[in-house]
């Protein structure tokens, strides 16, 4: 494509991103296509030929759109949010153009020197305390690998990455039964064996980690003669939002000379709002935090801002140094290749800076403090109406709740929830995740969605309610 046509279709093109955003709320949220039904659509072999933009672009129109699920449609509730926002799209497009690969410092200075300012802003927005360096990883599940890899080799003295586990007592790591999965599968790359992971039981109330269950599964570990090596506490954990106590944790983590991890990949948004910032009571008895600015923050995925206290355990526990990757600016710059697994990084810190600048700090707490206040109302609402019951506390802008109307068996209610579910997933109107609650079937509500108003909460309600009342019928 010649830099002409380009300009051309360029401009079409964000003509056409306007107007998807302008409309998107029209779409059906979840696709509606079923297994193969895109593929179908699409050619078995690639062109020989170059082919015209308008075609692909026709193509992409017809075949590919049914098949996408709209996350950035107003009415999306489902999961967390993966917010994208004007200014995030714009400054995409320029990293897009630029096309760097900021693996070291001198392979784009820039890069390098805008994510150590840019991950440091949102440090001091969140109020995690000064001593904290950032990083921004792909993904959340990057950070905890991250996280275990160097509690993995803190503990073994540094021969893990030498020598291997095999000559190690089991090393062991500890999160609560509301962990998101990425734990589990970070424990299993990093070579732990799932076997080692303990699932601590949570309060059966405010589903936090039991800190004296905590205690005990590392004092037996280590009567065993295992090594207690890694914690990975929960700020908003994915299905009901749990809260860990951070300083109870932190505190039991120190005395045995654990790594300690904070996962707020969801949650940690929130923090920008003082009001919230009290979760963070105990920060400093932890090695490491991460929140996913992609998330809930108006950031497009991906960008996970990752924090640790101790930036060269983490670069002794993942560098590399083949000839030709050797900086002669030595340890005058940093070369974020070594703080992340891939090597090739992405030029994300413009994003967060276009963002930050364009929403100002109060724009954002804005717009999150909404979110929060809108669930809030939902929750009321849900509380007063007969055939619907909370199951979880309300945290942050996350809910569940199951429909449970009069006269239907206690155990016919998973199924009759689970039916709704997909009624109402299907109708396309708004998307909604399930969910287990010590068992039980839930429905989970979250606000987050960058287009979302409190209108669209209330209507997804009303559909919902419309959708059970229909089907109990
Ligand atoms: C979303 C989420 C993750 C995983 O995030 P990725 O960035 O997709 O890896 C981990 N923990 C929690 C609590 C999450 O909500």
């Amino acid at each position: 494509m010649e830099i002409d046509d380009f300009r051309r279709h360029a401009h079409e093109m964000v003509d056409w991103m306007a107007d998807y955003m302008a409309d998107v709320g029209k779409f059906p949220v979840r696709a509606q296509t079923p297994p193969g039904a895109v593929r179908k659509t699409l050619a078995d072999a690639p062109p020989a030929g170059g082919e015209a933009f308008t075609d692909i672009m026709a193509d992409f129109e017809r075949d590919v759109l049914p098949g996408v699920t709209h996350w950035q449609h107003p009415r999306f509730f489902a999961y967390f949010p993966a917010n994208a926002s004007p200014p995030s799209i714009l400054a995409e497009m320029l990293t897009a153009t630029l096309g760097a690969q900021c693996m070291l410092w001198q392979t784009s200075p820039a890069g390098t020197e805008m994510e150590t300012l840019t991950t440091d802003w949102l440090r001091q927005m969140i109020g995690l305390p000064e001593g904290f360096h950032g990083v921004i990883q792909d993904s959340a599940s990057s950070a905890i690998l991250c996280a275990l890899l160097t509690a993995r080799e803190q503990a073994t003295d540094w021969q893990a990455n030498e020598v291997g586990l095999a000559n190690c007592p089991p090393l062991t790591v500890y999160t609560s039964d509301q962990t998101h999965s990425a734990t589990e599968k970070g424990a299993k790359i990093a070579g732990y064996g799932r076997a080692q992971v303990r699932l601590i039981e949570s309060e059966p109330e405010t589903f936090a980690m039991r800190p004296a269950a905590l205690e005990a599964a590392i004092q037996a570990d280590k009567a065993a003669g295992m090594r207690p090596t890694c914690l990975v506490a929960n700020l908003g954990a994915t299905g009901v939002g749990a809260m860990d106590d951070l300083d109870a944790l932190g505190r039991i983590a120190k005395a045995h000379g654990l790594f300690a991890h904070v996962d707020a990949a969801w949650a940690g948004s929130a923090l920008i709002l003082e009001e919230h910032r009290h979760l963070l009571n105990g920060i400093e008895h932890f090695d490491s935090f991460v929140f996913n600015p992609h998330k809930w923050l108006m950031t497009n995925f991906d960008c996970s801002a990752h924090y640790v206290r101790d930036p060269e355990a983490l670069v002794r526990t993942l560098a590399i140094n083949p000839a030709f990757l050797l900086s002669p600016e030595g340890d005058q710059v940093i070369d974020y290749r070594d703080w992340s697994a891939p090597l090739g990084r992405r030029f994300r810190a413009l994003k967060l800076w276009f963002v930050i600048r364009s929403y100002g700090v109060d724009g954002l707490k804005a717009i999150i403090r909404n979110h929060i206040d809108w669930a809030a109302r939902l929750e009321q609402r849900i509380a007063a109406t007969g055939d619907f019951a909370l199951m979880a506390p309300r945290r942050l802008s996350l809910l569940n709740f199951r429909y449970q109307p009069n006269g239907v068996q206690d155990n016919d209610l998973d199924a009759l929830n689970e039916r709704l579910l997909n009624a109402v997933n299907d109708d396309g109107f708004t998307y909604l995740t399930q969910n287990r609650i010590n068992g039980r079937y839930a429905i989970r509500f979250q606000i987050g969605q960058t287009r979302a108003a409190e209108a669209h909460v209330l209507a997804a309600w009303d559909r919902v309610t419309t959708i059970a009342r229909g089907l109990a019928r």
